[in-house]
């Protein structure tokens, strides 16, 4: 850019890249940086370095960890009969936060888009499965986002799994169709998810 240089210009172009941040966003982040102490800019360099270096999938459900399995797979009392598969580990944190469902969850990891070029096989679908096949599970809930590629997502994943004996359940409809999980409200995301029904 023309009017700064260096370090500063380097840095509003690293903030730029980030989804939702414009040019003039990343200008005013930068000479906010700037502005703090020191020590204030350095925790976030920090932080994204930490969570470049310690973060991983969970080898389970592929939830983010920070050791080979995540905090609710390692949770001794979480209910271990029940998968809640959503798509992105962001919505496991909407629904987690909902503080409802007790069981575990399995994160896609996406969701199948012809129309981008994503085929099941670039998801988590067969560690799912194979989880399924080897696990004791009672019920298996569908809470992809309501959208027309999250239901397709569900019900090729609910064709799937539907020789085993496991109940495959999606959220009720509370939650608006076309709306994500991420913006949803904790009441919502707890309504959707008592009631949940048979798929
Ligand atoms: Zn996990």
């Amino acid at each position: 850019m023309a009017d700064h240089s260096g370090a500063v210009a380097d840095l509003v172009e690293q903030l730029g890249r980030l989804p939702g941040i414009g040019r003039k966003s990343a200008e005013r982040l930068a000479f906010h940086l700037l502005r703090v102490s020191e020590q204030e800019a350095l925790a976030l360099s920090e932080a994204i370095r930490r969570v470049r270096q310690d973060v991983r999938y969970c080898q389970a459900c592929f939830n983010l960890a920070e050791s080979d399995l995540c905090a609710i797979c390692s949770d001794p009392k979480r209910d271990t009969t029940r998968i809640c598969v959503v798509e992105q580990p962001r919505d496991l944190m909407s629904l987690e936060q909902a503080g409802v469902f007790r069981g575990l969850y399995h994160v896609l990891l996406g969701r199948i888009a012809p129309l981008e070029g994503i085929g099941p096989d670039q998801l988590t679908i067969d560690p799912l499965v194979e989880r399924v096949r080897t696990g004791n599970f009672v019920e298996i809930i569908m809470a992809t986002n309501p959208t027309v590629e999250g239901d397709g997502t569900s019900l090729y994943i609910s064709n799937l799994l539907s020789d085993f004996p496991v109940q495959i359940t999606r959220l009720a409809r509370g939650i608006t169709a076309g709306s994500v999980l991420e913006y949803a409200n904790r009441e919502m995301i707890a309504d959707a998810l008592t009631g949940r029904q048979k798929l």
